[in-house]
């Protein structure tokens, strides 16, 4: 009986050597291949999990260079900047507007013309500094003449503002007029008709208003526009005078 059973160990430890000679052969010729190392599957990191651990600016960077000097839209050669979005990465509370005027197409920074000026005031009865939001717009480039977005010019555009809105990820978005409130929430309806009450884009509340630029040819309607961000406010806890 103990001779048999140390033949057995024998033949097992013959076994075992074999097997661990194979996979030195084998991890030698990956080497060959250029394979530096082995994942553990325990370890393995999903690319959304890199994605929700990496820090808003680095994929707002990377958001911005996927860009680069964009020229998938018929607007690219009339432009002199790309105006792609400003403000605090971590707020709970962006701002979406149509496409960039005059003034933004030069300075590269969304809202900054005398709509941007009405823009600012309306952030500031809200309680917040500028740059404690975000403001974006539809489309990152100026259509010529300030005329209105086109649907294949908001159609290559989009997916970046989508991006945008993914790595934000605020509590409310703002949307600023017919085409930010129309293309954030897939419709057709009027302005006046969706305004004073909150949407939804995925998940997110909306709540879209009159943009300042109509607001300036339209003045009786800041009223409309106060009771609108009263309950973004009431939203987000601020006081409300
Ligand atoms: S509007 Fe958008 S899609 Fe068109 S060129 Fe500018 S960045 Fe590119």
């Amino acid at each position: 009986m103990t001779e048999i059973g140390f033949i057995d160990k024998v033949n097992w430890m013959n076994k075992i050597y074999s097997i661990l000679h194979d996979l030195e052969n084998y991890l030698n010729f990956q080497k060959t291949l250029g394979v530096r190392g082995v994942i553990n599957p325990r370890e393995k990191i999903s690319d959304q999990q890199k994605q929700a651990e990496a820090p808003k600016e680095t994929l707002m960077e990377l958001l911005r260079k996927e860009m680069g000097n964009c020229t998938r839209c018929k607007l690219h050669p009339t432009r002199k900047n790309l105006v792609f979005g400003t403000g605090d990465l971590y707020s709970e509370l962006v701002f979406v507007g149509e496409a960039p005027g005059a003034d933004e197409d030069i300075q590269g920074e969304p809202f900054v013309g005398k709509a941007g000026m009405l823009l600012t005031k309306i952030i500031q009865s809200m309680g917040y500094d500028r740059k404690e939001v975000y403001i974006a717009n539809i489309i990152k480039c100026r259509p010529p003449n300030n005329r209105n977005p086109e649907t294949d010019e908001i159609q290559q555009c989009e997916p970046f503002l989508i991006k945008q809105l993914s790595i934000l990820k605020p509590k409310v978005i703002c949307a600023l007029g017919t085409f930010a409130a129309q293309t954030l929430l897939k419709t057709q309806e009027r302005i006046s008709l969706l305004r004073g009450k909150f949407h939804s884009y995925q998940g997110i509340k909306v709540m879209p208003t009159y943009h300042p630029a109509y607001l300036l040819r339209n003045p009786s309607e800041k009223r409309s526009v106060w009771e609108d961000v009263k309950l973004v406010m009431k939203e987000l806890g601020k006081k409300i005078n």
